[in-house]
């Protein structure tokens, strides 16, 4: 038994850690692929926010580059307002110097490639001055002519200060370089993040092939001179990628691509997700890229507290099993002790009583016998010890069966029963003999307790096979005496005392004390 108590709990024991393992190794690969889940929503939120940095980016290069153009325009229109207010403010001086006054305003090294003029003086009809392109009359008529002159001036204005009639206006080529110039110079002037870069392409051949773009700035090699660029060029993965850029741009004016390069730096190939748009004036490509986070340099981020994760919830499962582990084998020991507790009772209890009557049998009599004749024997506790046999019990036996004499063993001790002490010790000697242990019953209260007793049996009717019929007892009490050595002589006087209340015409009690029997009646 024991050695299958021992491979019981050794399975036990093997299931759990067994329990353990598979509830870990459950729990981290559901908790990996949450973890996956993580990495690809991470990585899928940060390129959108990438996307919208980088559109954003291109997006506020191309209006940077409309204001840059309208700040010089808005310049250089102010400037040439301002002239007819030079040339007024002078004529009305100096009238006399007016034509070297402009010579020397629309002459200057600053001045000279900014506007373009034209000075006729209407007394001579004579072109007193030109600089310029500026287209002279010739047939025109003067309408006409003056649709020229604007046509080829930015902010083209006309004056007349006495004979003189003066026309000037900005060189319109001038000033469209001096945009250029102004918008180059606010985009080399953006500072980004480290991890993103700018472009500026000027397109040659819009279908793309050999040299069909110059790159005209990088903003990770700002001093570098203009190279060329071609559709056939590979990226380092081996893609067409300025092909893939222009066949975007062409199809919608915009382009959202990934760039795969080598780091030199870091020997190592990295992505870049590129913004380009087209910007038509200037027919560039201006693009913004941003270095791309890849999968492993996000779970490199978060592999330590992935870990870390991990071994808590591994530390936590063991925990809680070990406890539960020696909960259970705690419970089971108990569950065992109390069980064993409880069979053994029930052994015990059935061992010491007598089927028939559920009192005490005579092995159960003995013990208590035992115990109080100690008892008596240390405080002086006395006990009476009574003898109780039926009377005549063989004939009612012999007459009404042996079935009928198990029902009158049954009631009589019923009926005893109801009329002793809980404290009383009630035991069946054997056959139809019984032996009542009652603590504490004193000498004078016997003749009461007899009584009692001999009544509750004998007043008890039967009914067997038509008769009415009535049992009753005869009694034998002893004492423990002070000489007794042993319980058995005290029963031995009750047993004496029992023999002599039969001989004396039975139903009635005697009472053995020393060698002396007394009637109880
Ligand atoms: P006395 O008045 O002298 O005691 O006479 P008695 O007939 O009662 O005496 P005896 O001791 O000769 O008879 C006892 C009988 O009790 C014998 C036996 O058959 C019967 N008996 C013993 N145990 C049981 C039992 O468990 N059930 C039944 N029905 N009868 C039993
Ligand atoms: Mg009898
Ligand atoms: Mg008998």
């Amino acid at each position: 038994m024991d050695q299958f108590r021992k491979r019981y709990k050794v399975l036990s024991l093997f299931i759990m850690v067994l329990l353990a393992c598979c509830i870990i190794l459950i729990f981290t690969f559901h908790i990996m692929r949450l973890m996956d889940v993580y990495i690809l929503q991470g990585q899928s939120s940060i390129r959108k926010e990438k996307e919208l940095f980088v559109m954003d980016g291109v997006n506020n290069m191309v209006s940077d580059v409309d204001d840059a153009r309208a700040d010089v325009s808005e310049l250089y229109e102010k400037l040439s307002e301002e002239t007819a207010v030079y040339l007024a403010n002078y004529y009305s001086e100096l009238p006399e110097h007016f034509l070297e006054f402009c010579y020397g305003y629309f002459e200057i090294p600053d001045s000279v490639e900014r506007y373009d003029a034209l000075i006729e003086n209407t007394e001579t009809g004579e072109i007193a001055y030109q600089s310029g392109p500026i287209p002279l009359r010739g047939e025109l008529s003067q309408l006409e002519w003056v649709a020229d002159l604007k046509e080829s001036l930015a902010f083209y204005h006309h004056r007349s200060y006495g004979p003189y009639e003066v026309y000037w206006g900005v060189d319109r080529e001038f000033l469209e370089e001096e945009q250029l110039k102004k918008s180059y110079e606010m985009i080399r002037s953006i500072n980004f993040r480290e991890d993103t870069l700018i472009w500026v392409d000027e397109i040659r051949k819009r279908e793309g092939g050999e040299n069909y773009a110059i790159r005209q700035y990088d903003s990770t090699q700002p001093t570098k001179g203009s190279t060329f660029l071609s559709t056939t060029q590979l990226d380092a993965v081996g893609r067409a990628y300025h092909e893939a850029v222009l066949n975007n741009l062409n199809r919608s004016g915009s382009s959202l691509l990934e760039y795969n390069y080598v780091n030199t730096k870091k020997d190592r190939r990295e992505e870049m997700l590129v913004y380009s748009k087209i910007y038509a004036d200037y027919n560039w490509i201006i693009s913004m890229g941003i270095k791309s986070v890849t999968r492993n340099e996000f779970e490199e981020l978060i592999y330590d507290k992935r870990m870390a994760i991990v071994k808590t919830l591994a530390l936590q499962i063991c925990l809680v099993l070990v406890v539960l582990l020696a909960a259970a084998v705690i419970a089971q020991m108990l569950l065992e002790k109390w069980y064993y507790n409880r069979s053994g009772k029930t052994l015990k209890e059935q061992a010491n009583s007598d089927a028939l009557t559920k009192i005490f049998n005579r092995r159960g009599g003995m013990t208590c016998l035992e115990q109080t004749f100690k008892k008596f024997k240390e405080n002086a506790d006395g006990s009476a010890i009574v003898m109780l046999d039926i009377d005549n019990f063989k004939t009612l036996n012999d007459t009404y069966g042996h079935e009928f004499g198990d029902q009158v063993l049954v009631q009589t001790v019923e009926s005893i029963k109801r009329h002793i002490r809980s404290t009383d010790v009630f035991v069946r000697w054997g056959g139809e003999e019984f032996l009542l242990i009652c603590f504490g019953l004193q000498p004078e209260y016997l003749q009461y307790f007899a009584r009692k007793i001999l009544d509750a049996v004998r007043y008890v009717e039967y009914q067997a096979e038509g008769d009415r019929l009535y049992v009753t007892v005869s009694m034998g009490i002893a004492f423990y005496e002070a000489e007794d050595a042993e319980f058995a002589q005290a029963v031995k006087r009750a047993d004496f005392a029992l023999y002599k209340a039969k001989e004396n015409g039975k139903n009635q009690a005697a009472v053995c004390v020393g060698d002396e029997i007394f009637n109880c009646e």
